[in-house]
C-alpha cells in the first residue's frame, strides 16, 4: 500500500510548488480565513502552511492520510456537483509518502489538539498537544526516499518561482482569504483578505497596475463572470498577467482565452495578449475538471456557445469604455 502511494504520488507530487497547492487548497475546503506560507530552500528543504480553518478531529487524523478517505465527498452525487478543491483524497496520502509530514490541527470542537508525525507514509508519532484552532502541516525533505525524483528538482530560484507564481494564483483566487508568504524568511506577499480583487491584484503587482483595468460584471443564462480586463500594450507583453478561474479555481482555459483576445484585437490591432483576472462562475455539470489530476484544464460542455457568448460581451464591453 505503501509503494501504491509512492506511486500515486508521481501524479500529485511533481514538485514543491504541487504540495503547496495541495496544502493550500486544504486550507481553503477548510474554510480558512488566513493562511501562512513559509518556504526554505524553494520548498526543497520545507515548506510550512499553517491556517485558521476547522481543523481535523483526532480520531480522524490518521484517515486524512489514507488515499482516497476523503471528507468532502459523501454521496457519489457530490461528484457531480463539485465546487470543493480536493475531493480524491489523495493528496496527503501521496504527500506524506515522499516526505517528512508534521501535522498540527485543532477543531474548536476538542478541548486539545492532535500533533503528528508521518515519515514515509508511516504514522511514527501521535500525541495529543496543546495549540490554536486551525492546522499548520509542514513538509521537510521532499522526495528524501525516492532519489530519481529528488534529482529532477530544479534550482532553488526556479522552485521559488514556481511557488511565487502559484501563490499570487490562489491569492487572486481568493480574495476573501489573507495570504501571507514567506520565502526564507523574507516577507513575500501579504494580502488583506478583505474580499476585494484590485486589493489582491495591488498587493501582488502595485498600485500601478490597476490604473488600466476595466471591471467586468456580466451574467446570463449560462454563466456569470466577474473581474477585471485590460490591455496589455500599457504594460509588458507578459502572459502572468492573465488569470483565469471558474467557481474560483485558477485554470487554463484556451476557449476564455481566446474569446479575450479575440474581442481586443478586434478594436486593438496591435494588442498581444489581454490582461485579465477573470473568475467565472458556473454550475460545476457544466464543466468537467476532471480530467487531469492536477485539475488545471478545464472542458467545457458547451465550448462554441460559451467562446461567442463571452467574445461578443466583452466586444460590446470593450467598445463602450472609456480606456478605447
Ligand atoms: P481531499 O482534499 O481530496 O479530501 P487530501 O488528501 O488533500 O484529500 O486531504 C485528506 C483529508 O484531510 C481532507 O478530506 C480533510 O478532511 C483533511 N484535511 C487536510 N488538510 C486539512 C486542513 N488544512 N484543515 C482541515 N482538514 C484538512
Ligand atoms: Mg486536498
Amino acid at each position: 500500500d505503501l509503494t501504491i502511494n509512492k506511486i500515486a504520488a508521481g501524479e500529485v507530487v511533481e514538485r514543491p510548488s504541487s504540495v503547496v497547492k495541495e496544502l493550500i487548497e486544504n486550507c481553503i475546503d477548510a474554510k480558512s480565513r488566513k493562511i501562512i506560507i513559509e518556504i526554505v530552500d524553494g520548498g526543497k528543504k520545507s515548506i510550512r502552511i499553517t491556517d485558521n480553518g476547522i481543523g481535523i478531529f483526532s480520531s480522524e487524523v490518521e484517515k486524512s492520510f489514507l488515499r482516497h478517505a476523503t471528507s468532502k465527498i459523501k454521496k457519489i452525487d457530490d461528484l457531480y456537483d463539485l465546487y470543493s478543491l480536493g475531493f480524491r483524497g489523495e493528496a496527503l496520502a501521496s504527500i506524506s509518502s515522499v516526505s517528512k509530514l508534521e501535522m498540527i490541527t485543532k477543531t474548536k470542537e476538542e478541548p486539545i489538539g492532535t500533533r503528528v508525525m508521518v515519515e514515509g507514509g508511516k504514522i511514527v508519532l501521535k500525541e495529543p498537544v496543546g495549540c490554536i484552532n486551525g492546522t499548520t502541516i509542514i513538509i521537510r525533505d521532499i522526495f528524501y526516499n525516492t532519489p530519481v525524483r529528488q534529482k529532477f528538482l530544479k534550482s532553488t530560484h526556479a522552485e521559488t518561482i514556481n511557488i511565487s507564481d502559484l501563490i499570487n494564483k490562489l491569492a487572486i483566487g481568493n480574495p476573501a482569504v489573507q495570504f501571507k508568504y514567506i520565502n526564507n524568511n523574507k516577507n513575500m506577499l501579504n494580502t488583506p483578505g478583505d474580499d476585494k480583487l484590485l486589493s489582491v491584484v495591488r498587493s501582488i503587482y502595485g498600485k500601478d497596475i490597476t490604473e488600466n483595468l476595466i471591471e467586468v460584471n456580466y451574467e446570463c443564462n449560462k454563466f456569470s463572470l466577474y473581474g477585471y480586463i485590460g490591455n496589455n500594450n500599457v504594460y509588458r507583453s507578459n502572459k502572468n498577467l492573465q488569470h483565469i478561474y471558474i467557481n474560483n479555481r485558477f485554470v487554463k482555459s484556451k476557449i476564455i482565452l481566446d474569446a479575450i483576445n479575440e474581442s481586443y484585437k478586434s478594436i486593438i490591432p496591435i494588442n498581444k495578449h489581454a490582461v485579465c483576472f477573470l473568475n467565472m462562475d458556473i454550475k460545476p455539470s457544466a464543466i468537467d475538471v476532471n480530467i487531469h489530476p492536477t485539475k488545471l484544464e478545464v472542458k467545457f460542455e458547451d465550448e462554441q456557445e460559451i467562446y461567442i457568448e463571452l467574445r461578443d460581451f466583452l466586444r460590446r464591453k470593450l467598445l463602450s469604455s472609456s480606456l478605447i
